[in-house]
């Protein structure tokens, strides 16, 4: 078969990894002039190693990626350092990523409160009946089992943080993967996630996958007797299509989809994300804390502070110390208009409650970088409204982060539904 796939994330990478093996002539339209797609990064020319342009990091149970990793031959290449995540309590940070951690927090009391969370947080690691858990909301389904106290400290900053507006109307099946998936030690690629990404492309072609980067598919069409249709500078035929792009794109290029898959993909909802990324001289968390949730009504003017040189040494970047703050934002955030200096202007004071010692002359350079599309919002029953990954047009196949679920999106769940999309496209052959 001819197959054409849409993007060159890690989803349509590994779709083409496997199609491609399976004897198929494959070829990859990516509109960015780079592979990677949001998990891509780049590098000032005294850094070894790339940096992700929104941060990054796996799970040990991210089991679909790994087992790719172990299977292109690059197992050796991956990395598990046990970083610090803290927690904000009263103006201080406390360590919050195991289950001693847990319970040595403050921030909930040694009481009833605490004995609470802990049952709550075990029920949700022991259970895996998430099917019973989509029906409600989080923010329901926690006041009623952890508790106003517990729920308001703990999870809504969480739930707000991530998803503004939509924070009441989330399900707890959300919740539950999130919880369930988490492990303390945090996984990387030698190099960055672009060196992983470049070394995949790299084996994708010798493997004869075309990648055609820096060409925007505009329309795909299936015309009687022709086939399905890619407009992308030239009209070319191919028998099959999976596009990996975000569902309203999806809806744009492919405006032939029947109305009610179309007002399906219309639906969905998504958060953006806007990310500033700052190389330092010097260290901001002297005490080497790596990944900071903050509650947005104390005040600071992003969800998470991360100090990426504190989970990888500060040596792979020229002694940079890299920091991200970043938020996930809906549509239409005066973030999204704002410039890389007014944006800089309303983030660095809040630099200073990290280290109170930090000043502007420790700013190296600043990179800013913004997508309207960074993490699904899925609403109750989500189950029932998630776009099938074959489309009612033939030969037509859409997988996205907005089909991942119950889990997290992330690129061990790309690499997960790309195959999965491929093994339809190859069953139906
Ligand atoms: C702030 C943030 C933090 C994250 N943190 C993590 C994390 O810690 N760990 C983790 O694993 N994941 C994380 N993720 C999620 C992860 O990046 C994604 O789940 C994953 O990269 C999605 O891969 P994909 O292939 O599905 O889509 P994408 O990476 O979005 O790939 C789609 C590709 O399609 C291309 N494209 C779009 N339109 C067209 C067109 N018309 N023609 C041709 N090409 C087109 C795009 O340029 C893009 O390259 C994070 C994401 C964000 C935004």
């Amino acid at each position: 078969m001819k197959i054409a796939i849409i993007g060159a994330g890690f989803g349509g990478m590994a779709a083409a990894w496997d199609l491609r093996k399976a004897g198929h002539e494959v070829t990859i339209f990516e509109s960015a002039d780079y592979v990677g797609g949001l998990a891509s990064g780049f590098k000032e020319p005294n850094w070894n190693w790339s940096v992700e342009k929104f941060y990054h990091h796996w799970f040990q149970t991210d089991q679909p990626m790994l087992d790719l990793i172990h299977e292109l031959g690059w197992g050796d290449q991956v990395l598990f350092p046990r970083p610090l995540t803290v927690m904000y309590h009263n103006g201080k940070f406390y360590p919050f990523d195991s289950i001693l951690k847990a319970l040595l927090f403050p921030g909930l009391g040694f009481g009833l409160d605490k004995i609470r969370f802990g049952f709550v947080g075990l029920f949700l690691r022991l259970t895996n009946n998430w099917k019973a858990l989509e029906k409600g909301t989080a923010d329901s389904w926690m006041m009623k089992w952890a508790g106003k106290n517990v729920y308001e400290k703990m999870w809504k900053p969480l739930l707000i943080g991530k998803f503004g507006p939509y924070y009441q109307d989330v399900n707890m099946a959300w919740m539950w993967a999130r919880i369930k998936a988490r492990t303390t030690r945090l996984g990387t690629f030698r190099g960055g996630f672009q060196r992983f990404a470049d070394m995949f492309a790299e084996k994708l072609r010798e493997s004869g996958v075309e990648i055609r980067l820096k060409t925007r598919v505009r329309f795909i069409k299936r015309v009687p007797d022709k086939g399905l249709l890619v407009d992308a500078n030239q009209i070319e035929s191919y028998d099959k299509i999976l596009i990996t792009v975000s569902p309203n794109l999806m809806a744009k290029m492919c405006p032939d989809l029947p109305e009610d898959y179309l007002q399906g993909l219309l639906s969905l909802k998504s958060m953006g994300a806007v990310v500033m990324v700052l190389s330092l001289k010097q260290q901001l968390s002297e005490q080497g804390y790596y990944w900071f949730n903050l509650p947005k009504e104390e005040g600071y003017p992003f969800l998470a502070l991360v100090e990426h040189t504190n989970f990888v040494s500060p040596e792979n970047f020229g002694g940079d110390h890299i920091v991200y703050a970043g938020d996930y934002l809906e549509e239409g955030h005066e973030y999204f208009s704002m410039s890389d200096n007014e944006l800089l202007e309303r983030f660095m004071p809040a630099f200073k409650k990290f280290n109170p010692a930090f000043d502007e002359d420790w700013i190296k350079k600043v990179w800013v970088f913004k997508t309207n599309y960074a993490q699904p919002v899925p609403l109750v029953n989500h189950s029932k409204n998630i776009p099938s990954i074959e489309t009612p047009i033939d030969g037509l196949y859409f997988a996205s982060m907005s089909q991942v679920y119950p889990w997290d999106r992330g690129t061990n769940f790309a690499v997960e539904i790309g195959r999965r999309a491929a093994r339809l496209m190859l069953r139906s052959n």
